[in-house]
């Protein structure tokens, strides 16, 4: 699909083709060539495709603000399993409903999305500040968990807590609390002393750019680099990785996170972020789109592993996996219940899978409750309908409906 990566963008009517095989970074490249004012809420990563990422949902720090990638696809181009290229209007509004967040692999193979563009003012803030458990990280996740959520929309800020040496025989947490603001600084600093003075967060942590910019910034371009590198579509630091997720709709109590910062200082080799909701998120209904993680989720969080060709690569692997499911174990007490939610974009075989080959749909309902809640029935539906012979699958794909299956 890589070959595929035209895009293509009609500033007046905030309206965009994109092919499937572009690139997250082609994307923001793209509109930032057109326009200063105008941006796409996707992913931080600008080296992920547009087929995958955009089918499983598609977060990113406008998530708050603007929804999901998802809730601004307003067109498509599907080929279904009969060789018929399909839009919005051919395939019917059940289908379109499916690959917003159903995954778009059990259904077809989509050639193009058509997106809406969202506004963006011409200058952003963004920041990065790190807090120590000596410098009270505790107490200040304790209440990001409390606060982030209700935040104006125009904020997002994301915690990544890491093991880290700090000075001889002194193993700590440090977390790296990310933010991104839909503003200039000064009424930044005013809403942070209002909702959130805990951070403490000063004008000199601050820096003002441009939208497209803050994409670099995300991604972890060092200052000054040019937006040419939203191009490459290779990453620079390749490397192996394992992501699960959990979806927390109750605060993590203070002696939670000290066992999590315990359990990260122990396993080491791992790291998580917690993605904020509300906003955006909590106004559109779980059954607007197949995406049903919304109302009352506070935050995601991602455990990742990653791991490098000269740590053993794929022979590292099953190691690697192991660490990330202790982790996952831990956090059960605390994260949703019945079912489990789980991200789609992070794949995740150990919630349940199939075997290659095979969708047994007992199977499926397993992980198909995690990925999609209440949807998972519709989307079932939806794939009798435009694929019954199953000629799309894989260990976690939607299965036709059975005839008897109701509920
Ligand atoms: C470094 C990194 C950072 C990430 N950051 C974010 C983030 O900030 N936000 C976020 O939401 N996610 C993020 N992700 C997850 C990302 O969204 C998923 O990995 C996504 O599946 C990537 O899509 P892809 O097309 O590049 O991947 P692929 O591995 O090529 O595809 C993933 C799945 O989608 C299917 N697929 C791909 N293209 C098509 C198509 N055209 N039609 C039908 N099915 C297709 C594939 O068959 C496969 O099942 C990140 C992942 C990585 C590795």
């Amino acid at each position: 699909m890589f070959n595929l990566h035209s895009i293509d963008i009609d500033i007046e009517s905030e309206t965009a083709w994109v092919q499937a095989g572009a690139t997250t970074g082609e994307l923001y490249y793209s509109i930032a060539k057109k326009s200063n004012v105008h941006g796409f809420p996707s992913g931080m990563c600008t080296t992920i495709g547009l087929g995958g990422h955009f089918s499983g949902g598609g977060y990113g720090f406008l998530m708050r603000k603007y929804g999901l990638t998802i809730d601004n696809v307003i067109d498509a181009l599907l080929i279904d399993a009969n060789g018929r290229i399909l839009n919005r209007e051919s395939m019917g509004e059940d289908l379109f409903w499916a690959i917003r967040g159903g995954g778009t692999t059990s259904f077809g193979v989509i050639l193009s999305w058509r997106i809406k563009l969202v506004r963006v003012p011409p200058m952003v803030t963004v920041f990065t500040v790190h807090r120590t458990l000596e410098q009270g990280a505790t107490e200040i996740v304790y209440r990001w968990q409390q606060v982030a959520p209700k935040l104006p929309k125009d904020i997002f800020i994301r915690p990544q807590p890491q093991p880290i040496n700090n000075g001889p025989n002194n193993r700590t947490v440090s977390v790296s609390f990310g933010g991104h603001f839909l503003g200039k600084t000064d009424r930044l600093i005013q809403l942070m002393n209002a909702n959130f003075p805990e951070l403490g967060l000063q004008r000199s942590d601050c820096l003002e750019m441009s939208w497209v910019e803050s994409t670099l910034y995300w991604a972890g371009f060092p200052k000054g680099t040019s937006i040419e590198a939203l191009l490459n579509r290779v990453r620079v630091d390749r490397s192996f990785s394992k992501f699960k997720s959990d979806y927390y709709k109750a605060v993590i109590p203070k002696q939670g996170l000290e066992t999590l910062w315990e359990a990260l200082m122990d396993i080491e080799d791992i790291f998580i972020q917690m993605n904020p909701y509300g906003g955006r998120m909590e106004e559109i209904s779980e059954s607007e789109t197949a995406f049903a993680h919304r109302n009352g989720i506070l935050f995601m969080m991602l455990y990742g592993v990653t791991w490098s060709e000269s740590d053993g690569g794929v022979n590292a692997a099953a190691r690697h996996f192991e660490l990330s499911r202790r982790l996952y174990n831990l956090m059960e007490q605390y994260a949703s219940s019945n079912p489990r939610e789980a991200f789609l974009n992070y794949r995740d075989l150990d919630i349940g899978s199939n075997k290659s080959g095979e969708t047994d749909f007992e199977v499926a309902k397993e992980y198909g409750a995690k990925y999609f809640k209440n949807n998972f029935i519709r989307l079932a539906n939806v794939k009798a309908m435009i694929d019954p012979e199953n000629f799309f699958r894989n260990e976690q794909s939607i299965p036709p409906l059975p005839m008897l299956a109701t509920h």
